[in-house]
């Protein structure tokens, strides 16, 4: 099966009520992971890459293991898609390399750190939208600004300080025609999002609620969304880690979001909190070893059940097989006949 569009996937996660997590990737142990955890739970896949990631693998090579992994998996319906993508240069370079997926993230200024005005992300946004939706490729947005910083890309903060406002969103969403709309509602990228479990004073769920209440129409993005399990962090620390302690966005808000319009659910850390676990099991247990598919097998291992674990909990599992693939050719075509009907 080829790699499929995004909008396709999110809207099938809509109808069933479900959403899909979207898990970051920068080799081919974590792509096969995410692949045979969707193997073993039946779920469909969107995997992504930022920019960092695209470098770090000169993204050629993690193309080529997308479409190996599109071959091996030919039952699971898998989109590739670009994680914060800063400029609509970095957005047509993906498309051009055979992403079927974008984020624009107009949030922020090309530098990927300081806000920009909400006309500049408009006026970007857009311009991805036209150049995407003319090959059926799918486009995620942002509006308002997330915390932290990932890959470089963040304007650092708790991510209190631009919560996305629900007038705004309604506007861009009519402005540019996006796909998916990410909101920032308080999470933040990165291990450190909370000092302690969150509460409604710092994970803006009722924001979220409003936005989809106005927006009932659009997929709706939470980045930012590891829970950070207190087990993971346990297990890097046991080994010699030194994580401080931290607590993540907790799964029954996630289902809380998914039960408002939350169809994309982006999840990094917890990932890397497993692979790094497992590695460092192994490097304590048996220091002797040197061969490195003694560790990293067990870290893919770990990946596996942690996203295993998100596919089941986010409702995405058991629906590979609902659906047969819309090619990005027939996808261009609706976008075109929406746009005439518009
Ligand atoms: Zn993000």
């Amino acid at each position: 099966m080829p790699l499929v569009s995004m909008r396709q996937l999110l809207d099938e996660a809509a109808k069933g009520g479900y959403g899909v997590g979207a898990f970051n990737v920068n080799n081919m142990e974590q792509i096969q992971a995410i692949m045979e955890a969707a193997r073993e739970t039946k779920s469909p896949v969107i995997v992504q890459a930022s920019r960092g990631a695209r470098s770090y693998s000169q993204d050629k090579f993690l193309y080529h293991l997308m479409l190996a992994a599109s071959e091996l998996y030919p039952e699971i319906p898998t989109v590739l898609h670009l994680d914060h993508g800063n400029s609509f240069e970095t957005c047509k370079s993906a498309i051009e390399l055979g992403f079927t997926s974008v984020m624009m993230d107009g949030s922020l200024k090309e530098d990927g750190k300081t806000p920009s005005t909400f006309e500049e992300n408009v006026d970007v946004t857009r311009r991805v939208v036209d150049l995407a939706h003319s090959k059926g490729i799918t486009v995620e947005g942002e509006i308002g600004v997330l915390g932290g910083i990932e890959d470089g890309h963040g304007a650092g903060g708790t991510g209190l300080e631009h919560i996305t406002d629900p007038d705004q969103a309604v506007e861009f969403v009519d402005k540019t025609g996006v796909d998916a709309l990410a909101i920032a509602i308080g999470t933040s990228h990165g291990a450190y999002k909370f000092s302690k479990k969150p509460d409604g004073s710092v994970l803006k769920m009722d924001r979220l609620i409003q936005i989809h209440k106005r927006l009932p129409q659009t997929h709706l993005v939470m980045h930012g969304s590891s829970s950070v399990p207190k087990d993971l962090q346990d297990i890097i620390n046991q080994y010699g880690g030194k994580l401080k302690p931290t607590w993540g966005v907790p799964v029954e808000e996630i289902q809380l979001g998914i039960r408002n319009g939350v169809r994309k659910i982006n999840v990094d850390t917890d990932n890397r909190l497993a692979i790094t676990g497992a590695i460092r099991k192994v490097f304590m247990e048996t220091p002797e070893k040197f061969d490195p598919r003694d560790y990293m097998k067990p870290a893919r291992e770990a990946m596996k059940k942690v996203v295993a674990l998100r596919m089941t909990q986010f409702g995405q599992a058991g629906h590979a097989n609902d659906y047969s693939p819309i090619s990005l050719a027939e996808m261009k075509k609706r976008y075109e006949s929406a746009m005439a009907h518009a």
